[in-house]
């Protein structure tokens, strides 16, 4: 981040002023001058371009709304920070009112200087003092006593500006998450499981059943994205704990969804948490897509809870008893692990299979496989018993083994999973988490 100079700082003034008088001087017009207030000696980022881009974009909406247009326009990019001048065919009070609106209005208002020129070169005033940015106290009071570090005064700002958008961004993560889980129903065919051929194992769910449940859970990966955000200066363990109550109310949703079916369960408590770790390391620019740097966040964030869990099983449900007979740890030892089952792996199979050319749903079974030759899925164990759940994981590896993973090799293996009630639920949890990752890496 460049720093600015008190030099720059006068220059930039001056040359603002030096355009002002010279656009008045050809078009008799009011001047708008529109500029960041931003403390500190770094002016310019993507992140304040980011928050200046928006506010422009408000500007020339409001003023297409009042017919009212800018007439020679003037942007200015440098390290003393963005900057538009231009002249307004406009009554000078009309564009100050509605500048005075969206600095009101805008969550992001704060930080606009929207200033109006006339065409007697003299500046209108805005009317009403604004608060302190750190403490909400009126007026000038502050800054004028500079009650404030400039650190605090950064803070402050860069929080505005995150708070913001991570209620843009949100959305994004929460359209991916949906995409991942949408991608792992439609892989057909899938062992057992329900895909568009059949409901395999299962005589109380279809695909309606998952599409609603998908449906019903979009809400929470925004709530675990903006959870992460609004948390991120705390530790990574109180994010996870305060995640918690929100993955419990995300599964009521999808009991109420599905009538009382466990669709995604696993889903809620893995994507849950990568979407909350994907907040505390969210900039405000762009969703995080550093796959390493969010599995690690999310293992900062649940080793300690997770490490307590396990320390107090006492084989009261059937994954205690899974956990204590076989060491077989389900989602929470997946997570524990760092995701070691998909990035060492489902997703390099994936990868690999998408850059020989094969098509996505081959692929995406491929890694499905993967993931079941494993032979750790407390659904397999707990359906099929430890004896046939091997031997199915067997089944998954030597088609892997032999490279002969195709539509009819996996149609087989789904009769045969079917024959015997097995289904990897835990696995079709972490291919939809596979999924979700290669698309923070794909996606646009
Ligand atoms: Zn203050």
């Amino acid at each position: 981040m460049k720093e600015v100079i008190l030099a720059q700082v006068l220059e930039a003034r001056e040359r603002r002023a030096m355009i002002q008088t010279r656009l008045i001087e050809k078009n008799n017009l009011p001047i708008i001058s529109f500029s960041m207030n931003i403390p500190g000696p770094v002016k310019t980022s993507p992140l304040i371009m980011r928050a200046f881009k928006h506010g422009l974009d408000r500007l020339i909406e409001e003023c297409e709304k009042e017919g009212i247009r800018l007439v020679d326009r003037i942007d200015i990019d440098e390290v003393t920070g963005p900057e538009l001048i231009s002249s307004v065919r406009s009554d000078a009070n009309d564009i100050k009112k509605i500048c005075i609106k969206i600095e009101e209005e805008s969550k992001l208002g704060r930080l606009f200087d929207m200033d109006i020129i006339d065409t007697d070169n003299s500046k209108l005033e805005r009317g009403i003092e604004r608060s302190c940015i750190v403490c909400g106290k009126e007026g000038r009071y502050c800054s004028s006593r500079r009650v404030h570090t400039v650190s605090e005064l950064q803070n402050a700002v860069r929080n505005v500006m995150v708070s913001f958008f991570v209620h843009e961004d949100k959305k994004r993560v929460s359209e991916l998450a949906s995409l991942a889980l949408l991608k792992e129903l439609d892989t057909t065919p899938k062992p057992g499981l329900v895909d568009r051929n059949n409901n395999g194992s299962h005589k109380d769910m279809d695909p309606s059943t998952f599409e609603k449940s998908i449906r019903s859970l979009s809400s929470y990966w925004e709530e675990s994205f903006v959870l992460g955000s609004e948390t991120a200066a705390l530790s990574p363990e109180e994010t996870f704990i305060k995640l918690r109550p929100l993955g419990i109310e995300a599964e009521q949703r999808m009991y109420e969804a599905t009538g009382n079916v466990n669709t995604h369960k696993g889903a809620i408590f893995l994507l849950g948490t990568i979407a909350a770790a994907m907040g505390r390391l969210y900039d405000g620019v762009s969703i995080p897509n550093d796959i390493e740097r969010i599995i690690t966040e999310c293992v900062a964030m649940s080793t300690s809870s997770l490490q307590a869990d396990f320390s107090s099983m006492s084989g009261k449900t059937a994954g205690e008893r899974l956990y204590l007979q076989y060491g077989l740890t389900g989602a929470r030892g997946e997570l524990l692990s760092g995701f070691e089952s998909v990035i060492k792996h489902s997703l390099p199979a994936l990868k690999r299979a998408l850059s020989e050319g094969l098509d996505r749903n081959l692929a995406q079974d491929i890694a499905l496989l993967e993931l079941v030759a494993l032979k750790n899925d407390t659904n397999m164990v707990s359906r099929g018993g430890i004896v046939l759940a091997r031997e199915a994981g067997d089944r998954a590896r030597a088609l892997i083994d032999e490279d002969s993973v195709t539509i009819e090799s996996v149609k087989k293996l789904d009769e045969y999973f079917i024959e015997h009630n097995l289904s990897p639920g835990g696995s079709a949890d972490l291919l939809a988490v596979t999924i979700f990752l290669d698309s923070l890496e794909t996606e646009e």
